[in-house]
Order: structure tokens, then sequence, then C-alpha cells
């Protein structure tokens, strides 16, 4: 994590030369006084201060208001998530990045109070487990976006939507709580504190978990039936003055990542393991990042096709990504791939408009129309479709084979595959027929390979 942080993580003024990682024209979409305000422009200042590597950095936002907040920023990886969940995913990233390749991006989750309270042991976890995320949580003590009710960090006689005469529960102290799940760096702050940033900035910078609970007012809702007033946060618990600033800063800790690398080290990569790679050894004719969305039938080997489609991409020196869909039950109903293959890498693997469709059968094309698919089709998509069935009015070409009668419905996907491979020429077929040879029914999908060629 320390090659992405370049720069001082003090309380020095930043030396930023004007730098923002948000929007030019981000307009800030929080009711006036809305303390998220002055937490979002910490979070850019902390960034800015440790002078990150956007492409390192991965905002991930919960539900609420606060979910508003990661659009504000340009060029910084984002992930907006469900309610309470977004540390799980957060550390669900950061693991992957951690273990499996060289652990420099930076993870920050953005929750308030309300998802801090859905999903509290996701944090816990993420503190026991000391992955390297650093949660800012907005805790205005309400649910601020639907309509100001009372969370579990609301403290006694706080007059919300759902406690008109004020609450009687006591509420959770977050810091006291990680303390016991032994978290690295806690800090609670107030959103108007002039250091904020600086504490955010060592937050972020901290190999491991860290968590800032910054304390704020919702203008909207908590303003009605209390009187509070933004200076005096941390006296809102009747009879208690709440410890701010930095709590706990172990140094003594390892990160989730190293201590897995410590204990599972990976192999040396011996002669034998680098030959059960694929090494390119064909070209290709990508002029472009192109982005083929295959859809058809559970059971009909959409994505066992797809991925062969993925390997002779790699095998003609491209970089391709594979992203496969199919509902809960697994084995009914549709089944889809989404494959980017680019000459370069790939940083974003969705597909916002396609170059190439394939449906295979009918439960395809009602998926592809469900996620919008044909409507994001531009007038040089390439639509191969069973020539059974109709596509809902779109741009894009339509192309009609008859993929199931002839070859049957087992191999329609693989053929529809076959047929865009054929017509457009991005790969050669002799890598596709390489691959086809490598599984375990090779001489069925040898002979489907002679027949298309032969065919079309
Ligand atoms: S409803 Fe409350 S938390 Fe949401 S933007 Fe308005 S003041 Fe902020
Ligand atoms: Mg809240």
């Amino acid at each position: 994590m320390a090659e992405m942080l370049t720069g001082n993580t003090s309380a020095q003024t930043p030396n930023s030369g004007g730098k923002s990682f948000l929007k030019v024209d981000a307009k800030f979409p929080f009711c006036k006084g809305c303390g998220h305000h002055h937490i979002t422009h910490a979070i850019n200042d902390a960034l800015v201060k440790l002078d990150a590597e956007p492409r390192h950095v991965n905002i991930t936002s919960d539900i609420g208001c606060v979910g508003l907040v990661d659009v504000l920023f340009d060029s910084v990886h984002s992930f907006h998530t469900t309610h309470g969940r977004s540390t799980a995913f957060a550390a669900g990233i950061e693991i992957a990045d951690s273990v499996l390749a060289d652990s420099k991006l930076k993870n920050i989750v953005v929750i308030g109070d309300g998802g801090a309270m859905i999903g509290l042991l996701h944090i816990v976890n993420a503190a026991q487990l000391n992955v390297d995320v650093t949660v800012i949580l907005y805790n205005n003590f309400l649910f601020g976006m639907t309509g100001g009710q009372n969370s579990s960090f609301s403290p006694p006689d706080f007059v919300t939507a759902t406690t008109p005469r004020g609450n009687i529960i006591p509420p959770i102290d977050i810091i006291a709580l990680l303390e016991g799940a032994n978290a690295g760096f806690l800090a609670r702050k107030t959103a108007t504190d002039a250091d904020l940033s600086d504490t955010i900035a060592k937050a972020i910078a901290y190999p491991g978990f860290a968590l800032v609970e910054v304390l704020e007012l919702c203008t909207e809702y908590a303003l009605r039936g209390n009187s509070i007033r933004g200076n005096k946060l941390a006296e809102i618990i009747p009879g208690k003055v709440m410890e701010l600033g930095i709590i706990s800063d172990k140094r003594d800790k390892v990160e989730f990542g190293k201590a897995y690398k410590n204990k599972f080290p990976r192999p040396e990569k011996t002669a034998e393991l680098k030959e059960s790679g694929i090494v390119p050894r064909y070209g290709n004719s990508l002029e472009k990042k192109t982005g083929i969305v295959i859809a058809g039938t559970a059971g009909e080997r959409v994505q066992s096709s797809a991925y062969m489609l993925v390997q002779a991409a790699v095998l003609c020196g491209a970089n391709a990504t594979q992203k496969n869909d199919n509902p809960v039950t697994q084995g009914s109903g549709f089944s889809l791939s989404e494959i980017v293959m680019s000459r370069e890498e790939i940083y974003y693997t969705s597909i916002d408009k396609p170059d190439i469709i394939i449906a295979s059968s009918e439960d395809g094309v009602r998926e592809l129309a469900a996620q919008g698919v044909f409507s994001r089709a531009g007038v040089d998509t390439m639509i191969i479709i069973d020539d059974s069935l109709d596509v809902p009015e779109c741009s894009g070409k339509i192309l009609r084979f008859p993929l199931r009668r002839r070859y049957s419905p087992g191999n329609a996907a693989f053929v529809g595959i076959l047929t865009a491979v054929k017509t457009t020429g991005i790969l050669p077929m002799e890598a596709v027929r390489e691959i086809a040879a490598g599984q375990k029914k090779a001489e069925s999908l040898l002979s489907l390979i002679d027949r298309v060629v032969a065919d079309n």
C-alpha cells in the first residue's frame, strides 16, 4: 500500500498545486449546512495531501445521502453498493488486490450511521481482519435520506421522525466497539474541525483497517426538534463528552494481505507453472477495445463457450475479461457473458455500447432486452441471432443464422461465437481451434468449427 502514497500525512498545508480529485463541475447535492459538504471536501483534501495516484484509489459508497458522494469524484475508481454492505465489498476488493496482486489499491468507504447500523458486523469483521480499508463514517445520528428516522447512533432524548418524544435507547459507541475488535486506527472528529483532512489522511495512510467517525448535522431533520449546535457535537450525549482526535494508532499490527502472504507464500514461478499459462502465439485484428455480449439458455454452454473465446483472445496476444450472469437458479433461465478484448490493458470491464451481440435463444433475447443491451447498440453493432428469434427494435446490423436448428441448441452459443469470429476476423480461427483442442469434448468442438468454416 505504501507505494501509492508518496506525499506527506502531516497537518501541513497541502502542496496540491491546485490539484483536486473532485470533478471540476461537481455539484454537491446536499442540503444547505449539511455536514456531508465538509467531510467530502476533507476526503478530497486528504487524497491531495497524500499525493495519491487516482488509479490506485477506490471509493466505495453505501446507501443514503452519503451514497451520492462517490460520483462527485473524478478519475478514482468508485463503487456504489447496497445498504450497510459497503465495507464488505471494499474488504473483498482489498483482499483480492493484496493477496492476488501488488496491493497498490487504497480502499475508502463512505458510509452513514444508518448504513453502519445495518452492516455493523461487516465493519467489525474488516477491523478483525485488519484489511487495508479506511471507513469514513458520516455520523449525523439519524437516517437522513429516508426521512430522519432514529438510528442506533441517535443519542438519548434525540428527537427524530420515529422518536418524536425523544430517543430512549442508548447509542452505539462504535469507537469503543471497534477497540474491542482490536482495530488498528480509530479516530473521532467533527465535520467542521480544521484538521479533519489531516486525520483522514493519516487514516488512509495507515497500513490496515482504519475508521474515522465524523460527527455532523443533518440540517434537514436534526434541527427540527433538537437544540444542538455543530460546534458542540461532542457533547450531544447528555452528561458525556465524547473523546475527539486519534484514539488508537497501533503500529504493531500486520495488515491482512501481508499476513496472508507470510503464511501462504506464493510458489516461485517454476518453468512448469509458466508452461501451464497461455503463451501468445497468434496475432489479432482488434482495432479498438471490443465489447461482446453473449446470451442464451442455461445448460447450453454459453459461459464455457465465452471462456474459450477469452482464452483464444489471450492466445492472440490480447487482454480479455469475462463477466458472467445467470439467475440464482443456475441451471434454468438465461445465461449471459460479457467479454471485453483489447490490445491495451483493460481497466473498465463494463460494456456501455456493445460491438457484438450474440443471442442463441429466446431466454437470451429476453435477458438482453431486460438489461438494455439492445437499446445500447449502435449502428455499427453486429447482432448475431438465431433465425427463429425476433429482436426488439434497435440500431445495429442483424445477422440471422440457424444456430439451434442446424447445430443443435447445446451448440448454438458456441456456433454464434464462431460465426462472430469468422465474420469479423478479429481473431484467427486457428487460435479458437487450438483452445478447443484442449477441451474435454475436443473432437466434437473441432468438428463444429470445421462445419461453421465450411458453412458460412
Ligand atoms: S437530508 Fe440530511 S443528510 Fe441528507 S443531504 Fe439533507 S441535511 Fe444532509
Ligand atoms: Mg445518517
